[in-house]
Protein backbone atom coordinates (compact mmCIF):
# COMPACT_ATOMS: atom_id res chain seq x y z
CA UNK A 1 0.00 0.00 0.00
CA UNK A 2 1.54 3.68 -0.95
CA UNK A 3 0.47 5.71 1.86
CA UNK A 4 -0.05 9.45 1.59
CA UNK A 5 2.34 10.03 4.13
CA UNK A 6 5.36 8.37 5.48
CA UNK A 7 7.53 9.18 8.10
CA UNK A 8 11.01 9.66 7.45
CA UNK A 9 13.47 7.59 8.61
CA UNK A 10 17.29 8.96 9.19
CA UNK A 11 20.17 7.18 8.71
CA UNK A 12 20.12 4.51 11.70
CA UNK A 13 23.32 4.00 12.37
CA UNK A 14 23.73 7.80 13.25
CA UNK A 15 20.51 7.47 15.49
CA UNK A 16 22.26 4.34 17.34
CA UNK A 17 25.35 6.22 18.40
CA UNK A 18 22.82 8.58 19.86
CA UNK A 19 21.24 6.09 21.38
CA UNK A 20 24.91 5.14 22.34
CA UNK A 21 25.38 8.04 24.03
CA UNK A 22 22.30 8.09 26.10
CA UNK A 23 23.09 4.64 27.05
CA UNK A 24 25.87 5.88 28.75
CA UNK A 25 25.39 9.31 30.22
CA UNK A 26 21.77 7.60 31.04
CA UNK A 27 20.41 11.08 30.72
CA UNK A 28 16.95 10.62 29.15
CA UNK A 29 15.33 14.10 29.38
CA UNK A 30 16.48 17.62 30.47
CA UNK A 31 19.62 16.71 28.40
CA UNK A 32 22.01 18.14 25.95
CA UNK A 33 20.09 16.68 22.72
CA UNK A 34 17.37 18.84 23.38
CA UNK A 35 19.76 21.78 24.06
CA UNK A 36 21.91 21.31 20.97
CA UNK A 37 18.77 20.60 18.71
CA UNK A 38 17.03 23.78 20.26
CA UNK A 39 20.06 25.79 19.01
CA UNK A 40 20.59 23.91 15.59
CA UNK A 41 16.96 24.49 14.47
CA UNK A 42 17.41 28.00 15.56
CA UNK A 43 20.43 28.27 13.22
CA UNK A 44 19.32 26.13 10.25
CA UNK A 45 15.83 28.34 10.25
CA UNK A 46 17.52 31.51 10.92
CA UNK A 47 15.21 32.52 14.03
CA UNK A 48 15.69 33.65 17.65
CA UNK A 49 14.53 32.59 20.43
CA UNK A 50 13.36 28.93 19.66
CA UNK A 51 12.05 26.71 22.68
CA UNK A 52 11.42 23.10 21.98
CA UNK A 53 8.03 21.48 23.04
CA UNK A 54 6.71 18.16 23.15
CA UNK A 55 4.31 18.95 20.43
CA UNK A 56 2.62 21.29 18.31
CA UNK A 57 -0.35 21.05 19.80
CA UNK A 58 0.79 21.99 23.11
CA UNK A 59 3.09 24.52 21.57
CA UNK A 60 -0.41 26.65 20.54
CA UNK A 61 -1.75 26.28 24.19
CA UNK A 62 2.01 27.33 25.10
CA UNK A 63 1.32 30.40 22.99
CA UNK A 64 -1.83 31.16 23.88
CA UNK A 65 -0.74 31.26 27.49
CA UNK A 66 2.21 33.07 27.03
CA UNK A 67 0.57 35.78 24.69
CA UNK A 68 -2.51 36.04 27.61
CA UNK A 69 -4.93 35.44 25.14
CA UNK A 70 -8.67 34.90 26.00
CA UNK A 71 -12.16 35.24 24.98
CA UNK A 72 -12.50 35.38 21.41
CA UNK A 73 -9.91 34.44 19.00
CA UNK A 74 -9.77 35.41 14.90
CA UNK A 75 -9.17 31.46 13.42
CA UNK A 76 -9.50 30.11 9.86
CA UNK A 77 -12.11 26.85 9.42
CA UNK A 78 -9.81 25.53 7.28
CA UNK A 79 -6.78 23.14 8.77
CA UNK A 80 -6.25 20.49 11.06
CA UNK A 81 -8.58 19.90 14.12
CA UNK A 82 -5.58 20.87 16.48
CA UNK A 83 -5.91 24.35 15.71
CA UNK A 84 -9.16 25.00 17.08
CA UNK A 85 -9.01 22.59 19.35
CA UNK A 86 -6.56 24.15 21.43
CA UNK A 87 -8.40 27.17 21.59
CA UNK A 88 -11.36 25.63 22.65
CA UNK A 89 -9.26 23.80 25.24
CA UNK A 90 -7.84 26.80 26.54
CA UNK A 91 -11.36 28.19 27.06
CA UNK A 92 -11.22 30.89 24.05
CA UNK A 93 -13.87 30.89 21.60
CA UNK A 94 -12.97 30.22 17.73
CA UNK A 95 -14.53 33.07 15.56
CA UNK A 96 -14.31 31.55 12.16
CA UNK A 97 -13.40 33.69 9.41
CA UNK A 98 -13.38 31.89 5.98
CA UNK A 99 -11.08 31.05 3.44
CA UNK A 100 -9.51 33.09 0.01
CA UNK A 101 -10.77 30.55 -3.16
CA UNK A 102 -7.04 30.54 -3.86
CA UNK A 103 -4.83 30.04 -1.40
CA UNK A 104 -6.67 28.55 0.88
CA UNK A 105 -5.90 30.56 3.42
CA UNK A 106 -7.59 32.84 5.94
CA UNK A 107 -8.99 35.61 4.06
CA UNK A 108 -7.47 38.84 5.05
CA UNK A 109 -10.71 41.59 3.34
CA UNK A 110 -13.70 38.98 5.37
CA UNK A 111 -11.29 39.56 8.54
CA UNK A 112 -11.11 43.01 7.83
CA UNK A 113 -14.73 43.46 8.30
CA UNK A 114 -15.39 41.67 11.13
CA UNK A 115 -16.87 43.38 13.85
CA UNK A 116 -14.54 43.74 16.74
CA UNK A 117 -14.61 44.50 20.47
CA UNK A 118 -13.16 44.37 23.66
CA UNK A 119 -13.74 40.43 23.64
CA UNK A 120 -11.84 39.62 21.04
CA UNK A 121 -7.61 39.19 21.77
CA UNK A 122 -5.64 37.45 18.89
CA UNK A 123 -5.80 35.88 15.46
CA UNK A 124 -4.60 32.45 14.79
CA UNK A 125 -4.00 32.34 11.06
CA UNK A 126 -2.46 29.05 9.60
CA UNK A 127 0.07 28.61 6.57
CA UNK A 128 -2.09 26.25 5.19
CA UNK A 129 -0.12 23.51 3.02
CA UNK A 130 3.17 25.79 3.44
CA UNK A 131 1.75 28.19 1.63
CA UNK A 132 2.36 31.65 3.30
CA UNK A 133 0.03 33.89 4.74
CA UNK A 134 -0.21 37.37 3.69
CA UNK A 135 1.51 38.75 6.51
CA UNK A 136 2.36 42.04 6.63
CA UNK A 137 -1.56 42.80 6.18
CA UNK A 138 -2.29 40.25 9.07
CA UNK A 139 0.26 42.01 10.93
CA UNK A 140 -1.01 45.59 10.23
CA UNK A 141 -4.50 44.81 10.71
CA UNK A 142 -3.58 43.39 14.52
CA UNK A 143 -1.35 46.45 15.20
CA UNK A 144 -4.13 48.93 14.68
CA UNK A 145 -6.35 47.19 16.51
CA UNK A 146 -4.16 45.70 19.06
CA UNK A 147 -4.67 41.98 18.39
CA UNK A 148 -1.92 39.49 19.11
CA UNK A 149 -0.65 36.98 16.21
CA UNK A 150 -0.17 33.54 16.53
CA UNK A 151 0.74 31.90 13.79
CA UNK A 152 0.42 27.85 13.65
CA UNK A 153 3.28 27.28 11.36
CA UNK A 154 3.07 24.14 11.41
CA UNK A 155 3.19 22.93 7.96
CA UNK A 156 5.91 25.83 7.04
CA UNK A 157 9.24 24.17 8.04
CA UNK A 158 11.91 26.06 6.33
CA UNK A 159 9.44 28.14 4.08
CA UNK A 160 10.56 31.45 3.41
CA UNK A 161 9.20 34.94 2.01
CA UNK A 162 12.01 36.90 0.74
CA UNK A 163 14.63 35.06 1.69
CA UNK A 164 13.75 35.34 5.42
CA UNK A 165 11.90 32.72 7.64
CA UNK A 166 8.32 32.90 7.70
CA UNK A 167 8.74 31.50 11.14
CA UNK A 168 9.61 34.92 12.39
CA UNK A 169 6.43 36.40 11.71
CA UNK A 170 3.78 37.33 14.25
CA UNK A 171 4.29 37.34 18.30
CA UNK A 172 4.59 33.50 18.39
CA UNK A 173 4.62 31.20 15.55
CA UNK A 174 4.10 27.44 16.36
CA UNK A 175 5.87 23.85 14.61
CA UNK A 176 4.66 20.33 14.46
CA UNK A 177 7.31 17.70 14.61
CA UNK A 178 4.95 14.74 14.61
CA UNK A 179 6.19 11.76 12.54
CA UNK A 180 5.14 12.81 9.39
CA UNK A 181 5.52 16.43 9.02
CA UNK A 182 8.37 18.13 6.66
CA UNK A 183 11.13 17.47 9.53
CA UNK A 184 9.83 15.87 12.45
CA UNK A 185 11.24 14.36 16.21
CA UNK A 186 8.53 10.92 16.45
CA UNK A 187 6.56 13.56 18.35
CA UNK A 188 7.35 17.53 18.73
CA UNK A 189 7.04 20.65 18.70
CA UNK A 190 8.26 24.38 18.89
CA UNK A 191 7.50 28.18 19.44
CA UNK A 192 9.50 31.03 18.06
CA UNK A 193 8.88 33.68 20.06
CA UNK A 194 9.35 37.59 19.02
CA UNK A 195 9.55 38.90 22.74
CA UNK A 196 12.78 38.49 24.30
CA UNK A 197 10.75 38.39 28.02
CA UNK A 198 8.36 36.43 26.71
CA UNK A 199 10.75 33.91 25.10
CA UNK A 200 12.76 33.78 28.84
CA UNK A 201 8.90 33.07 30.44
CA UNK A 202 8.22 30.11 27.75
CA UNK A 203 11.67 28.47 29.10
CA UNK A 204 10.55 28.37 32.81
CA UNK A 205 6.66 27.92 32.28
CA UNK A 206 7.73 24.69 29.96
CA UNK A 207 9.61 23.72 32.83
CA UNK A 208 7.11 23.53 35.62
CA UNK A 209 8.10 27.21 36.04
CA UNK A 210 11.83 26.60 37.33
CA UNK A 211 14.63 28.93 36.65
CA UNK A 212 17.85 27.63 38.15
CA UNK A 213 17.25 27.00 41.86
CA UNK A 214 13.89 28.85 42.23
CA UNK A 215 10.17 28.38 41.19
CA UNK A 216 9.15 31.73 39.56
CA UNK A 217 5.54 30.98 38.12
CA UNK A 218 2.88 28.50 37.48
CA UNK A 219 4.77 25.87 34.44
CA UNK A 220 3.48 22.81 33.18
CA UNK A 221 6.12 20.20 31.35
CA UNK A 222 6.12 20.47 27.79
CA UNK A 223 9.60 18.86 27.84
CA UNK A 224 10.88 17.09 24.82
CA UNK A 225 13.22 14.18 25.97
CA UNK A 226 16.59 13.12 24.68
CA UNK A 227 15.10 10.29 22.14
CA UNK A 228 12.91 12.63 20.24
CA UNK A 229 16.55 15.39 20.09
CA UNK A 230 18.36 12.50 18.90
CA UNK A 231 15.81 11.60 15.92
CA UNK A 232 15.57 15.57 15.49
CA UNK A 233 19.31 15.57 15.35
CA UNK A 234 19.67 12.82 12.79
CA UNK A 235 16.46 14.46 10.32
CA UNK A 236 17.99 17.54 10.52
CA UNK A 237 21.21 16.55 8.64
CA UNK A 238 19.01 15.27 5.70
CA UNK A 239 16.75 18.06 5.53
CA UNK A 240 18.02 19.26 1.63
CA UNK A 241 17.58 15.92 0.94
CA UNK A 242 13.95 15.95 2.01
CA UNK A 243 13.21 18.76 0.15
CA UNK A 244 14.54 17.63 -3.05
CA UNK A 245 12.99 14.29 -3.42
CA UNK A 246 9.63 16.00 -2.06
CA UNK A 247 10.22 18.99 -4.86
CA UNK A 248 10.58 16.11 -7.60
CA UNK A 249 7.38 14.43 -7.33
CA UNK A 250 5.42 18.15 -6.12
CA UNK A 251 6.98 19.56 -9.78
CA UNK A 252 5.42 15.98 -11.16
CA UNK A 253 1.94 16.12 -9.93
CA UNK A 254 2.40 19.94 -10.61
CA UNK A 255 3.31 19.65 -14.11
CA UNK A 256 0.73 17.35 -15.40
CA UNK A 257 -2.38 17.95 -12.83
CA UNK A 258 -2.75 21.41 -13.06
CA UNK A 259 -4.77 22.04 -16.42
CA UNK A 260 -6.75 18.98 -14.94
CA UNK A 261 -7.76 19.84 -11.66
CA UNK A 262 -8.08 22.64 -9.28
CA UNK A 263 -4.86 23.25 -7.08
CA UNK A 264 -4.06 25.93 -4.44
CA UNK A 265 -2.49 28.88 -5.71
CA UNK A 266 1.00 28.31 -4.51
CA UNK A 267 3.29 31.70 -3.63
CA UNK A 268 5.93 30.47 -5.79
CA UNK A 269 7.91 33.73 -5.44
CA UNK A 270 8.73 32.24 -1.97
CA UNK A 271 10.76 29.15 -0.62
CA UNK A 272 8.56 26.67 -0.25
CA UNK A 273 8.76 22.92 1.24
CA UNK A 274 6.68 20.82 -0.76
CA UNK A 275 5.02 19.21 2.01
CA UNK A 276 1.55 18.41 0.59
CA UNK A 277 -0.42 18.04 -3.06
CA UNK A 278 -3.49 18.66 -2.42
CA UNK A 279 -6.33 18.68 -5.16
CA UNK A 280 -9.92 19.88 -5.38
CA UNK A 281 -12.08 18.15 -7.78
CA UNK A 282 -15.46 19.39 -8.76
CA UNK A 283 -17.57 17.96 -6.39
CA UNK A 284 -17.31 15.41 -3.29
CA UNK A 285 -19.20 12.51 -5.20
CA UNK A 286 -16.15 12.62 -7.91
CA UNK A 287 -13.64 12.83 -4.81
CA UNK A 288 -15.18 9.93 -3.06
CA UNK A 289 -14.89 7.76 -6.86
CA UNK A 290 -11.38 8.56 -7.22
CA UNK A 291 -10.19 8.41 -3.22
CA UNK A 292 -12.10 4.39 -4.03
CA UNK A 293 -10.69 4.11 -7.33
CA UNK A 294 -6.99 4.82 -5.90
CA UNK A 295 -7.83 2.49 -2.93
CA UNK A 296 -8.51 -0.16 -4.85
CA UNK A 297 -5.17 0.12 -6.62
CA UNK A 298 -3.47 -0.06 -3.26
CA UNK A 299 -2.72 4.12 -3.01
CA UNK A 300 -4.41 5.69 0.40
CA UNK A 301 -4.84 8.92 -0.35
CA UNK A 302 -6.18 11.50 2.15
CA UNK A 303 -9.46 13.86 3.18
CA UNK A 304 -6.94 16.78 4.47
CA UNK A 305 -8.72 18.65 5.83
CA UNK A 306 -11.81 17.48 6.11
CA UNK A 307 -14.15 18.49 8.21
CA UNK A 308 -14.37 22.22 7.50
CA UNK A 309 -13.54 23.07 11.72
CA UNK A 310 -16.53 25.88 11.65
CA UNK A 311 -18.58 22.94 11.43
CA UNK A 312 -17.42 20.90 14.71
CA UNK A 313 -19.93 20.06 17.39
CA UNK A 314 -18.37 21.60 20.17
CA UNK A 315 -17.73 24.96 18.02
CA UNK A 316 -20.25 27.69 17.21
CA UNK A 317 -21.23 27.42 13.81
CA UNK A 318 -20.52 30.49 11.58
CA UNK A 319 -21.09 30.23 7.71
CA UNK A 320 -17.91 29.73 5.73
CA UNK A 321 -19.38 29.08 2.32
CA UNK A 322 -15.48 28.86 0.73
CA UNK A 323 -14.02 26.43 3.77
CA UNK A 324 -17.26 24.29 3.17
CA UNK A 325 -17.13 23.54 0.04
CA UNK A 326 -13.40 23.22 -0.47
CA UNK A 327 -13.35 20.77 2.30
CA UNK A 328 -15.79 18.74 0.89
CA UNK A 329 -13.45 18.61 -2.20
CA UNK A 330 -9.97 18.31 -1.61
CA UNK A 331 -7.88 15.37 -1.58
CA UNK A 332 -4.12 15.53 -0.47
CA UNK A 333 -2.36 12.78 -2.54
CA UNK A 334 0.61 11.10 -1.55
CA UNK A 335 3.91 12.64 -1.17
CA UNK A 336 6.87 11.70 0.64
CA UNK A 337 10.77 11.77 0.21
CA UNK A 338 10.65 7.78 -0.02
CA UNK A 339 8.07 7.95 -2.84
CA UNK A 340 9.71 7.68 -6.75
CA UNK A 341 8.47 9.95 -9.61
CA UNK A 342 7.22 7.01 -11.14
CA UNK A 343 5.12 5.81 -8.57
CA UNK A 344 3.59 9.71 -8.56
CA UNK A 345 3.23 8.81 -12.58
CA UNK A 346 0.97 6.18 -11.36
CA UNK A 347 -1.15 8.17 -9.53
CA UNK A 348 -1.60 11.08 -12.21
CA UNK A 349 -3.08 8.21 -14.14
CA UNK A 350 -5.34 6.41 -12.22
CA UNK A 351 -6.69 9.96 -11.30
CA UNK A 352 -6.87 11.01 -15.15
CA UNK A 353 -8.35 7.62 -16.17
CA UNK A 354 -11.10 8.84 -13.42
CA UNK A 355 -11.96 12.48 -14.63
C1 LIG B 1 0.12 18.60 12.80
C2 LIG B 1 -0.60 19.84 13.04
C3 LIG B 1 -0.89 20.28 14.34
C4 LIG B 1 -0.66 19.44 15.58
O1 LIG B 1 0.63 19.10 15.81
P1 LIG B 1 0.97 17.84 16.77
O2 LIG B 1 2.46 17.88 16.84
O3 LIG B 1 0.46 16.61 16.09
O4 LIG B 1 0.32 18.09 18.08
C5 LIG B 1 -1.48 21.53 14.49
N1 LIG B 1 -1.80 22.29 13.43
C6 LIG B 1 -1.57 21.90 12.17
C7 LIG B 1 -1.93 22.80 11.04
C8 LIG B 1 -0.99 20.64 11.93
O5 LIG B 1 -0.80 20.24 10.67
Amino acid sequence: MLQVSTPYLPNKKKLLKYIDQIYKSKWLTNGPLAEELEFKLAEHLGVKNLVLVTNGTVALNLAYKLLELKGRVLTTPFSYVASTSSLCWDGIEPIFVDINSKSLNLDIDLMKNVKLDENISGILPVHVFGNPCDVDSIQAFATNNNLKVVYDASHAFDVKVHGESILAQGDISTLSFHATKFFHTIEGGALIIKDDNIYEHAKKIKNFGINGLSIDCVGTNAKMHEISAAMGLCVLDEVENILERRKIVFENYWTRLNSVLQLPEYDFKSDLNYSYFPVIFESESKLVEVTRYLLENNISARRYFYPSLNTLNYVKYAECPVAESVSKRVLALPLHPDMDKNISDKVITLILEKL
